[in-house]
């Protein structure tokens, strides 16, 4: 961990990018009710309860919606390329990109984790056949 990263600056996300940097996607878990959530939040959607952990999800999911980003928004991100919405299997939908091939909504998909330059890694799916 670094405070120089931007990405570690929040405290609430800083275990997610922490994780993000060793290849494990973590998502708050509620030790009150066991509800989990992505992106991360000061207290439980689910219980309004603050007593909150982190627990590593199995990267397994399915595409909830998809689109298509036809305009440049940032660099490393040259378009077209889809932007997704996959819903985990532990149930938090995250927003998110899909490589190594193509894939529509309901499609079954799985982690794969997009590297960056001086970045903590983008966590993206992939097209999970099996
Ligand atoms: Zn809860």
């Amino acid at each position: 961990m670094t405070d120089t990263n931007p990405d570690y600056g929040d405290p609430t996300t800083a275990p997610f990018w922490e994780a993000a940097a060793r290849h494990e996607l973590m998502v708050q878990r509620c030790d009150s009710c066991g509800h989990h959530q992505f992106y991360p939040r000061p207290f439980c959607l689910a219980c309004g309860g603050d007593d909150l952990g982190w627990a590593e999800v199995s990267g397994k999911g399915a595409v909830y919606s998809l689109t298509v980003t036809r305009i440049p928004v940032g660099p490393g991100f040259e378009p077209p390329y889809p932007v997704a919405l996959v819903e985990l299997d532990e149930g938090p939908r995250m927003l998110t990109n899909i490589v190594n091939g193509e894939a529509a909504i309901g499609d079954r998909v799985r982690l794969a984790w997009k590297d960056r330059k001086g970045a903590p890694p983008l966590p993206v799916f992939e097209p999970d056949a099996g």
